[in-house]
């Protein structure tokens, strides 16, 4: 894409973590890689790095960002922790698990990373690369994943150049996301009651309350999301010629997420197999049927809301 930018490839070293940092000081907006998907990072302490978070994906204004901060203190200083918070920190950070929780009023952060909501969503990436990031830098990051609103998510640098080459300062090269999914959004209330926002790689259990993300959308969690930008069928069992077909287990596919039927094989394949599908020539991409369970839960919900055309 031609854009305005001249982005920069970085290495996932010291001299490439130090150039990100320079660059993430002075306001810019840098790609990283997480053990998610990659993000697309800037200051969330500054109004204007936010913005150019929001102008670089198309998102909409509405839909606030996860900020990433290197440790359970540092998120202290910008959310109110209670009990049932500070023991899910404990347990899952670093990791997957964003937990959204009372933002403090003093907190100094950028309104436009919550989109002006009293609650905020945090999280303590587990990734070498992103935590070398946090590490070095002084503020929090801002940061959704490093691709246009509502496509594909990124889980290579390749893929975040496919499509924001030219509209972000640098990306910094990490190989391939690990998970391979969006974090689990957990958000807890003042009555220490915690509902899941977005299911993800981390399964809470249940404790007094049940997975409730059908009934109850985070803010910006549309029904169309992931999109591949062409019809996708899913539960499919066998394909027509013009289906690019992506496979599981005993269905064997263009692009196969796990021939072992491993749900987290799958999950850590899903956008790669997603963006090939979107690439290829086929008009149309079908799905083999993901089991409904542990992480399975997830790449259905994705899958879902990859299937469900743009408004
Ligand atoms: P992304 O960064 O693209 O993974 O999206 C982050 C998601 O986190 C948003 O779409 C929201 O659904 C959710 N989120 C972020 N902040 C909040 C918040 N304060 N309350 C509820 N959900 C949030
Ligand atoms: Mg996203």
């Amino acid at each position: 894409m031609v854009g305005k930018y001249a982005t920069e490839t970085l290495q996932a070293n010291e001299s490439g973590i130090a150039r990100a940092a320079e660059i993430l000081r002075a306001g810019g907006v840098v790609a990283v890689p997480t053990e998610t998907v990659y993000g697309l990072a800037g200051r969330a302490d500054s109004e204007e790095a936010v913005t150019r978070i929001y102008e670089a994906k198309g998102r909409p204004s509405f839909n606030p960002l996860i900020v990433h901060v290197p440790s359970i203190e540092r998120a202290k200083r910008l959310a109110v922790f209670g009990e049932e918070a500070t023991e899910l920190a404990l347990g899952y950070w670093p990791g997957p698990l964003t937990l959204v929780l009372p933002k403090r009023e003093e907190a100094e952060l950028a309104a436009k990373a919550t989109a002006g909501l009293p609650t905020l969503a945090l999280r303590v990436p587990d990734h070498p690369v992103m935590s070398a990031l946090l590490g070095a830098v002084d503020f929090p990051l801002a940061a959704p994943s490093a691709n246009p609103s509502g496509f594909i998510s990124p889980t290579s640098a390749k893929h975040v150049l496919a499509s924001l080459d030219g509209r972000i300062d640098a990306v910094i090269d990490g190989g391939v996301s690990r998970a391979g999914l969006e974090s689990t959004i957990l958000a807890v209330r003042d009555d220490g009651t915690v509902e899941e926002l977005r299911p993800g790689p981390i399964k809470v259990a249940p404790r007094d309350s049940a997975r409730q993300y059908d009934a109850i959308e985070a803010p910006g969690q549309l029904a169309s999301h992931y999109a591949p930008g062409k019809p996708l069928r899913l539960d499919a069992s066998d394909h027509a010629g013009d289906e690019f077909m992506i496979g599981f287990a005993g269905i064997a596919g263009d692009c196969t997420l796990s021939g072992a039927g491993n749900l987290e094989e799958a999950a850590s394949r899903l956008y790669a197999c997603l963006h090939l599908g979107a690439a290829s020539a086929k008009p149309r991409i079908a799905v083999a049927p993901i089991p409904d369970r542990d992480i399975g839960i997830a790449i259905n919900d994705r899958l879902r809301r990859a299937a469900t055309p743009p408004d």
